[in-house]
């Protein structure tokens, strides 16, 4: 293998340009050459290609979303899309391919692989944290970090305004961003997709507070949770609890964005060294990972059809410490 293309796609997550950086410095270090591929599979078909060299990806470590740009492609979802993606790989002499993205991507590069053999192999960059495969996926901490911070600024104004703030975290499929953010920011409740939602405990639980002179509270709600989102949990309280003044806050895209963490930032190094690697070494079809802290190999078979599990016991404790 000579050259190797790397592209972002599906949704962008802080961490995805360190990612970026470790792919092509990897490559170079090897000897391999690093075409940059632009907006994702969209750009494939387009054949929207740059020649990377070390320069490429100088002083962007630090930096949030993607310099290779991300999109979602309707047009790669067909097989006539992909054929001609591969045909603007093959002139252009690509051998191999790195995906970074969740799991949209990977079933994209899935059916990339069967269809034409490309070698590919995918990074995990989602700030959901919802992909089997690994313990954490690239932009995951940040986007916790942004959510706590937030969190932590609206319980000042909510404890001085004696007000119930319902706050709508990122996540359609999975509550791992609102779960965490609900523990590290105190919140009352959490509400998330893994789990029946019961807009009366929460109100019991609420009416105990309030008589116990609790001044503020926080309930947080993930996007994809089956009460329908942050405003109809307000209303459905509202309907049988007013004693405080209820706020809606919904968090939104702050959290896909900023500087990424420490964290994801190693991760991401690590995780695009791995890949270039595992591509070298002729594997593909699959996806690199990290667990327990060691790099790991998944299918893409196995990363788009499982998902990766939540420790309810996690929930159990907002309920115990949030008393
Ligand atoms: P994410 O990677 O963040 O989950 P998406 O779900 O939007 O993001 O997926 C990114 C892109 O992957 C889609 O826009 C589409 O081009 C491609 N893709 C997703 N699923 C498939 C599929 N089953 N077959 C082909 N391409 C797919």
């Amino acid at each position: 293998m000579k050259r190797i293309g790397v592209l972002t796609s599906g949704g962008d997550a802080p961490g995805m340009n360190a990612c970026l950086r470790a792919v092509v410095r990897t490559a170079i270090y090897h000897n391999l050459e690093v075409v940059g591929i632009y907006r994702g599979y969209e750009g494939m078909i387009d054949g929207d290609f740059l020649k990377m060299d070390r320069h490429s990806v100088s002083n962007i470590i630090q930096r949030g979303g993607t310099i290779l740009k991300t999109s979602r492609s309707p047009r790669f979802r067909t097989e006539e899309g992909r054929q001609t993606a591969y045909n603007r790989l093959k002139e252009a002499g690509v051998e191999g391919l790195v995906v970074i993205g969740g799991d949209g991507s990977y079933a994209g590069a899935q059916a990339f692989y069967h269809q034409t053999k490309m070698p590919i192999v995918g990074v995990p960059g989602t700030i959901d944290n919802d992909l089997y495969g690994t313990d954490y996926t690239i932009g995951y901490d940040t986007a916790l970090n942004t959510a706590v911070d937030a969190i932590d600024k609206i319980r000042n104004t909510a404890d001085s305004h004696n007000r119930l703030f319902i706050v709508e975290v990122m996540g359609r499929d999975a509550g791992f961003i609102a779960l965490n953010t609900g523990i590290a920011g105190g919140a009352e409740a959490v509400l998330i997709p893994e789990t029946p939602t019961y807009i009366d405990q929460i109100i019991t639980k609420l009416e105990t507070g309030w008589r116990h002179h609790k001044t503020s509270s926080i309930i947080i709600v993930a996007e994809g949770d089956d009460s329908g989102g942050a405003m109809e949990v307000k209303d459905k309280i509202n309907e049988k609890f007013t004693e405080y003044d209820t706020r809606v806050v919904i968090l939104g895209h702050v959290q896909r964005g900023g500087i990424p963490s420490c964290k994801d930032r190693v991760m991401a190094s690590r995780l695009g060294h791995a890949a270039v690697e595992t591509l070298m070494e002729g594997l593909t079809n699959l996806a690199v990972g990290l667990k327990n802290n060691k790099i790991v190999h998944t299918s893409f078979t196995k990363a788009t059809k499982l998902h990766q599990e939540m420790d309810l016991t996690m929930f159990e404790l907002v309920e115990i410490l949030s008393g």
